[in-house]
């Protein structure tokens, strides 16, 4: 059942109620996002950090596709104290959100956006003096005097003035009357990398000259931050004032934390779902999709989902991933095709036409978590579940509720 929202007025209230009609008529295929396990998972970084350093959720890429709107509601009542983004529309999409905390866009803005983030109060990072200058003309132009935060490009290598340039930088910032300097930032390479903890180091070395260039130069950035997850739980003297969460909040740390002895107390959010539509036993030496690169090698049962790679259940699981089907795991077999994929079910007892199937998350006692599909598909978790599409309906669990996004 939708949640009924009281305070809706009748037209959104509608247009809601057909949108879940809609999405209640489409093909059994969705993602469960789980925002008890979101709030858990803030409230421990929380924990960690300590209640003087600042939390910036990240929630950029839909909040790494499990959409940003609904999380960032959840997160900034949890307490989150600001929000990044990666570009100004996502920014726009959080203010109609309804989300008041500040927004800082990672990688600025466009030209012709300085207007637009100065009007929702979207706070850009800037890294190119053309950049300082077109938001300085916009602050002016408004009579005020704008915020902006800079990126220190300590050794990553791709956004941000490069460190030994910090000094000219800081310098020529000061001309421009309408900006003021509120943080400093910079952003690891391999700080979940226990082996390059003294290119860590040298990063954090590396900002804190520019900050004391900065400093000298007559700024006075309120906000020091340089900690993504991984610095966030490996190096505590990267933490600065605030740090930069994104993927721990997710409950992603398996391929994102360094290897360590102990688990984080982190769960997954995400989960995606779907259905049998088709079961039909196939016999010994037949194939199966495209290529015929699955070939049967006893008579078997086969069971198709109405998922495929257009909705981020990624190719490469051909031949090799695993989902949960009636508490047990079963094999996918065949290529992943875009829309389709074939299970084969032979040893799953008692299984029917429209069992529910978890291509990711949690069933019972077993689990697939992103990380470990991501490592069959050669890749990383934040990829696998940035790639669920806009195809696979969110409905998001809150209590024992689970609702469509609003
Ligand atoms: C994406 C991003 C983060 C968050 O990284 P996680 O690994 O998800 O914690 C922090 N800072 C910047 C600049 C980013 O681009």
């Amino acid at each position: 059942m939708p949640e009924h929202n009281p305070t809706q007025n009748t037209d959104a209230q509608n247009s809601r109620d057909n949108r879940d009609a809609e999405t209640s008529v489409a093909r059994p295929t969705w993602a469960e996002i789980d925002l008890d396990a979101l709030a858990a998972n803030f409230r421990e970084v929380r924990r960690l950090v300590g209640s003087e350093v600042r939390v910036m959720a990240v929630v950029k890429a839909d909040a790494y596709g499990h959409g940003a709107s609904e999380c960032a509601r959840r997160l900034a009542a949890e307490g989150a104290d600001w929000f990044a983004v990666a570009l100004p529309e996502e920014g726009m999409e959080l203010r109609r959100a309804g989300i008041v905390q500040p927004v800082l866009c990672l990688e600025g803005f466009w030209e012709g956006q300085a207007g637009a983030c100065l009007a929702h109060k979207l706070v850009p990072v800037i890294y190119r003096l053309d950049m300082a200058e077109a938001f300085a003309a916009a602050a002016r132009a408004t009579g005020s005097v704008a915020d902006v935060h800079v990126k220190i490009d300590t050794g990553m290598g791709r956004l941000g003035v490069r460190y030994s340039a910090a000094e000219e930088f800081a310098r020529a910032l000061k001309k421009f009357k309408h900006l003021r300097v509120d943080g400093l930032m910079t952003h690891f390479a391999s700080a979940d990398d226990a082996a390059c903890d003294s290119f860590t180091g040298e990063q954090l070395a590396r900002f804190h000259a520019a900050l004391d260039s900065f400093r000298a130069a007559g700024h006075a950035p309120t906000f020091i931050d340089m900690a993504n997850s991984a610095a966030t739980f490996a190096h505590a003297a990267a933490r600065g004032n605030m740090v930069r969460p994104g993927g721990v909040l997710y409950g992603l740390w398996r391929d994102v934390l360094p290897s360590q002895s102990e688990s984080p107390s982190l769960r997954p959010v995400l989960a995606v779902r779907s259905r049998i539509i088709l079961l039909k036993w196939i016999g010994a030496g037949e194939t199966l999709g495209y290529g015929c690169t699955f070939e049967a090698a006893r008579p078997t049962l086969v069971a198709t989902l109405p998922i495929g790679y257009h909705d981020g259940y990624v190719r490469a699981l051909s031949n090799r991933g695993r989902v949960i089907v009636r508490g047990q795991y079963a094999p996918v077999v065949g290529r992943v095709s875009m829309d389709l994929t074939l299970l084969d079910v032979t040893d799953v007892h008692g299984v029917e036409l429209n069992d529910e199937v978890t291509l990711i998350g949690a069933d019972g006692e077993l689990s697939l978590t992103a990380e470990e599909i991501a490592k069959i598909a050669g890749t990383i978790s934040y990829e696998i579940t940035c790639g669920i599409s806009a195809r696979v309906p969110r409905k998001y669990k809150a209590g024992d509720r689970l609702r469509i996004a609003d």
